[in-house]
């Protein structure tokens, strides 16, 4: 590990509980590439924006917490967590080195090129699948989900352990047909150990309004339990927990 190497936070979960197994340290580091619709933490979007501190900083902070975290350990999250790579892989280091499980949430969307050394480093990767589809994916994140698919068939070929992450939105992503397409993609990958149905929420719909910028889902509700259930159902029904 060099802990000179510098990064920028965006904040820090001392006793994360859904990122993960088990109790975390969650780290959201600052700066994202996409510009998803349902943010709900746009404020992390800039790589201007956040905390500078080294990695032996946040070692030295991460190995505070050891007494609570050592059943469960470390995630890396953002923002989009790859947007820095090495400072990435000399946290990962630093947890590997004092025997921390490590967790990477992420969406994917950062060239392998860039990613796959940290990737490489961690113990599980959360992957944030936003939509299957690019018909869906661009007009709801501003980009392909062409590298977030790549990302998978690499941590398949590494045998990687994935968690996948869904976000529910009504109108976009909570569509039958579009569940049912990705359970049927997802089903045929054994690195796949859970997937999650995350439902919009609109806890960040504040930060929009203070960054100045139009929140396009203001009238977009929540899924309800039922639609939630029935997506879950989907997923099920092909043989995903
Ligand atoms: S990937 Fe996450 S942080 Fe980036 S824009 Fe989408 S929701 Fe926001």
């Amino acid at each position: 590990m060099n802990p000179s190497v510098t990064g920028r936070i965006h904040s820090i979960e001392s006793f994360g509980t859904l990122d993960g197994p088990g109790i975390r340290y969650v780290l959201f580091l600052q700066g994202c590439p996409l510009r998803c619709l349902y943010c709900h933490n746009p404020d992390s979007r800039s790589l201007e924006a956040g905390t500078k501190m080294t990695a032996g900083e946040v070692l030295a902070d991460i190995l505070t917490y050891r007494p609570y975290i050592a059943r469960g350990g470390v995630t890396l999250s953002g923002g989009e967590p790859l947007l820095q790579p090495a400072f990435a892989c000399e946290i990962l280091d630093g947890c590997r080195e004092h025997k921390l499980h490590t967790a990477i949430d992420t969406s994917g969307i950062i060239p392998l090129s860039e990613a796959a050394p940290a990737l490489d480093r961690a113990d599980l990767i959360l992957l944030d699948i936003k939509a299957l589809d690019d018909d869906l994916c661009v007009p709801l994140t501003g980009a392909s989900n062409r590298n977030t698919l790549a990302t998978l068939d690499y941590c398949e070929a590494a045998r990687k352990a994935v968690w996948i992450r869904h976000v529910l939105v009504p109108g976009y992503t909570l569509d039958e047909a579009r569940l049912g397409r990705l359970a049927d993609h997802l089903r045929r990958y054994t690195c796949v150990r859970k997937t999650e149905l995350l439902p919009f929420h609109k806890m960040g719909e504040y930060k929009w309004e203070a960054l100045g910028c139009p929140y396009e889902l203001a009238d977009t509700p929540p899924p309800t339990d039922e639609e939630v259930r029935r997506a879950r159902a989907i997923f099920e029904s092909r043989g995903l927990n």
